[in-house]
This record gives C-alpha cells, structure tokens and sequence, in this order.
C-alpha cells in the first residue's frame, strides 16, 4: 500500500474510548468532565445561534473573542497582548496544526519533551521536522540544562512545550522557565507553548507563561482552549497567541486548515472569559476535591498515586505498587476484566517509554469516581 495510507496510527484515546464504549467501562481514560458545563455560557451559546448570524465569521476570529482573550491574559496572567496578535482557531488542537505547519520546514529541529501529547509527533513529522526528544523522569519530570544541551545544534529552531503537562500533571517551575527561555535565545529559537490547562491548577499554584519570560515576548506561541476552561471538551474553540511578524504566519496556516470556528461558540468563549475570578476559583476546587477524592481511594487500594499539581490526570506507579505488570497490560487487565478504562503513559513516548505509569482522569462525578474505585477493588 502507499505508506502515505499507513502513516498515522489511532490515538490511544480514541483506542481507549472506543473500547470503553463497547464494553460499558467506566471511562477514566479520555481527559472529559462528565458535569454539563456552566450554564451561563451554554445558555449565551444558545442565545448566539438562534439571535446572531451564523455565517463565515472573520478568518482570524470575531472581534469580540480576541478582545476577550487579550483581556483575559491581561487579567489572569499579566499578559500584554493586543487583540490583533491573537488568531482564533478550532480548538488547540488545529492551533497547534497552524503553528506547526507555518513555523517548521523540511529539515528544521524541534525539541520536544516526552512523554508529549499524542498530537505533536505526527504533526511535526507531516511537516518534515526532525523530532529533539528530551526525555523526562517520573516523579518530578523536570527538565535540566543537561538535557537541553544534548539535543541542541544549530538547526534548532523550535522548542514545543506543554506546561501543565499532560498526561503528568505537573507544572513547569521558574527555574525551567528561566532555562527554556535562556535556551531559546541562544539558539533563536521560537517556542510554541501549548497552556490548554492553564486555569486546571491546584493548591493554590499559579500559570506562568514562558511568554511572560525575559527576551520570550517576540518569540513565543501561546496556545489557550475554551474547552479545558469552560469544562466544554467537545467544543474546539483554541486560540494562537502570538507577536505580529509571527501571528501573521500563522493565520496564513489557519486559513487553510480551518479558515473559521463557529461563531455562536466563539460569542460563548468570549462571554466565559469574562466572568469573575469566582468562577475559575470553584472550577479549580471542585476538580482538586475530585482529584483528592480519587487519590485518597486509589491510595486506600494499596496503589502508589504521584502527586497532580494540574490537569484533569493524576497517575498511578505501578511498580511502587506492588503491581508486576507493565503499563499497557494493566490498562488492558483494567479495562477487560475489572471494566475501567485508563491511559498507559508508554503511549505518549515516541521512544524509550517509561512503563510503569498510567494515567486516569478524575475530571468525574463523585458517583462515576466511587462506582470505578469500587470495580477497581480487584486487582490483577
Ligand atoms: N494539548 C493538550 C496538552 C491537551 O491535553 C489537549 C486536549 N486535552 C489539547 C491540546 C487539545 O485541545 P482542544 O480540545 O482544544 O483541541
Ligand atoms: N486531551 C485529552 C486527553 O488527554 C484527549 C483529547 C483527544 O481525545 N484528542 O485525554
């Protein structure tokens, strides 16, 4: 066959709901919040599409969403962005598409940090880079200068971080801020950052950009999604944030993956990134309760839990628990015999896997939490 025909795999999320779907497993695989959503930003939704047009709105976003989220920047994280430096796309998922496509050529090296979000290797490959792969430890997944140093060469010139880290749950912390940002000078390098989990932060923590790093502002991509903020995964409303020589490149990628989002969902996204701090507060502490709801249940299960400082995923160890089985088998074990569906984190390394972590979502009622800790009263 054309290998063009046999390039692309099937996510393991996809591989993992479809399966979860089948058999009837509690789903703690796929990063969904099973709550509907805020109902003021459903209801202006609602509002938008039966009141407003709903044909092609502007390529690069309303007006009023990229106003929305230049102020919510400003607001949340001391951003200065200006609304014509930010490009609206479908979902984070596309962003990270535009930013790829308009930023890597055939040849150009990209340093990426593994494990890495299931979008990002394929998409690199398609556009002809050539994947750095930094490889990171559990329990702390830092990044070093070491690390840094041994993929550089001078045809860096990307770095693509994600930061809350998916699927660890881990932020990256000033001094890596400082190295990331001292490495991307050096080599003239741009960063893409994607922040989809920004406002998923908990104990009190606080996002900080690389953006907002000395010598970062000009050379830096942040990527934002309404769906991890607003609990509305199936949404796909994202946004490019980036400075004018670069967001102008990136709309020339967005026009031809997309070109537009749909306009009701933009209005709603605009809407949501006003509401008050209030808002973002009760978000973040209801998923930390469900976060500790179900650590402290897995924890009671004899399982080793790793801490989650953010996201919708905390992570069990498997070998520290006592459990002898490598991370694919036990998600599998899981899924078919106990009925509760996970993510192997082997499957968010392109090489070298670490296989003994697995990922599950806690992003759940208390019910569907307790209902899979109790399935999960069996163990291989
Ligand atoms: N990047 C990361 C790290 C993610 O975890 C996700 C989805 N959870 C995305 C991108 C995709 O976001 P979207 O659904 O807005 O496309
Ligand atoms: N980001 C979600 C996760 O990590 C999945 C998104 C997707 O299915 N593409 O679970």
């Amino acid at each position: 066959m054309n290998p063009v025909y046999t390039a692309l795999g099937t996510t393991i999320f996809e591989a993992m709901s479809a399966r979860a779907r089948a058999t009837g497993a509690i789903n703690l695989g796929q990063g969904f919040p099973d709550g509907r959503g805020p109902e003021d930003v459903l209801a202006e939704a609602a509002r938008a599409l039966i009141e407003e047009s709903n044909q092609y709105p502007p390529m690069a976003g309303t007006p009023a969403l990229r106003q929305a989220v230049a102020d919510h920047y400003r607001v949340h994280q001391g951003l200065d962005l200006d609304a014509s430096e930010v490009i609206v796309t479908s979902g984070a998922t596309e962003a990270l598409a535009a930013a790829i496509f308009a930023l890597v050529s055939p040849g150009d090296e990209v340093v990426m940090f593994q494990p890495l979000y299931d979008a990002y290797l394929p998409l690199v490959q398609r556009a002809g880079g050539v994947a750095k792969l930094v490889r990171l430890e559990p329990p702390e997944w830092r990044i070093t200068a070491d690390a840094l140093a041994a993929v550089a060469s001078d045809r860096t010139r990307l770095v693509l971080l994600n930061s809350p880290l998916n699927p660890t749950g881990t932020m990256i912390g000033p001094d890596e801020l400082a190295l990331l940002a001292d490495f991307c000078v050096a080599h003239d390098a741009i960063a893409i950052c994607d922040e989809v989990w920004e406002h998923v932060v908990f104990d009190g923590r606080q996002h900080r950009s690389l953006m907002a790093q000395p010598g970062m502002r000009d050379r830096t991509v942040k990527i934002g999604s309404a769906g991890k903020i607003f609990s509305l995964t199936g949404w796909k409303v994202g946004w490019l944030c980036a400075a004018p020589a670069i967001s102008s490149v990136l709309a020339k990628a967005h026009q031809f993956l997309t070109f537009t989002t749909p306009p009701n969902l933009q209005a709603a996204a605009a809407f949501g990134l006003g509401k008050d701090i209030a808002y973002f507060e009760e978000m973040r502490a209801g998923y930390q309760r469900s976060r500790d709801r179900l650590a402290a249940g897995l924890t009671g299960l004899g399982y080793t839990v790793l801490p989650s400082a953010a996201t919708y995923f905390l992570n069990i160890d498997l070998a520290a628990s006592g459990v002898d089985m490598d991370d694919v088998a036990f998600a599998r074990w899981l899924l078919e015999e106990a009925g509760v569906a996970t993510i192997p984190v082997s499957a968010f390394y392109a090489e070298n896997a670490v296989r003994s972590v697995v990922r599950l979502c806690f992003a759940k009622q208390d019910a569907t939490l307790d209902a899979a800790l109790e399935r999960m009263t069996r163990r291989p």
